[in-house]
């Protein structure tokens, strides 16, 4: 399995990694990656793939990012600067040096809104009793699903403001790793909803957000975070809908 490098430092944009597998329709395994893999609702890290073969450059954009048994970093083949007069495998063979660069503006993107949603979630069901049950973001928007009957006008007005304030206080946020059964018998279950999580996931990574010793917010998630709710600018809460029965979608973004 390909190791994990953004769960620990997600502000690194350009990287050295080794190839261990590359498949013929452009899909690369590495041994380590910062490229985030689609998924908890946060997409895929898109970016560049460099490598030097014989002091000759080439670089394919790296299209999509997909975790399965490992992860895969999928190549746009066809965009790439490969003279094509030869296989990739060729010049990507198990071994080579490659370094990876993050779209860094998409990235921090993704990062500012998964924070924000961590925020919108803990405030929705400590304020409106209201779970999340979903969410989807991207670079300039993104929705909430929540168990809730229906929102009122005055109620988006009230969440909006009281988010706000959370984002000014400039509230750290941390994240680390826990045993899953140490996390299961110390942590509020509702909260960090670990029960969730496949049995397989025996390590468990939790964000944190607020004062380490009565955290505002603690949950597990694999995600990529900022770290001050200082960089979220001011969240603006763009509309709601029905998502189904007794359940809300809120739609949000962010300014400067
Ligand atoms: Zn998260």
């Amino acid at each position: 399995m390909t190791d994990l490098l953004y769960l620990e430092d997600s502000n690194v944009r350009t990287f050295d990694a080794t190839v261990e597998r590359i498949l013929e329709d452009g899909r690369v395994v590495l041994d380590r990656t910062h490229f985030y893999p689609e998924g908890g609702g946060q997409p895929a890290d898109t970016g560049t793939l460099r490598v030097d073969s014989d002091g000759e450059a080439f670089e394919w954009p790296v299209a999509d990012v997909q975790k399965r048994d490992t992860v895969y970093h999928v190549l746009d083949l066809e965009a790439g600067t490969d003279s094509t007069d030869g296989p990739i495998a060729d010049v990507l063979e198990p071994g080579t040096t490659v370094t990876g660069e993050l779209d860094w503006d998409r990235r921090y993107a993704h990062m500012r809104y998964h924070t924000a949603q961590h925020l919108l979630s803990a405030y929705l069901l400590e304020a409106y009793d209201a779970p999340t049950t979903g969410n989807q973001l991207y670079a300039d928007r993104a929705r909430l699903d929540c168990a809730y009957e229906r929102f009122q006008d005055d109620d988006l007005a009230t969440i909006e403001a009281a988010v706000n304030d959370l984002i000014h206080d400039g509230l750290p946020v941390r994240w680390y790793e826990f045993e899953r059964d140490v996390a299961e018998a110390e942590l509020d279950l509702e909260r960090t909803r670990i029960d969730l999580l496949p049995d397989s996931i025996t390590e468990i990574r939790i964000v944190e957000i607020g004062d380490a010793d009565d955290p505002f917010d603690r949950v597990a998630c694999a995600g990529t975070h900022v770290q001050s709710t200082a960089d979220l600018g001011t969240l603006e809460i763009t509309g709601r809908e029905t998502a189904g029965s007794g359940e809300e979608r809120v739609r949000f973004r962010l300014l400067e």
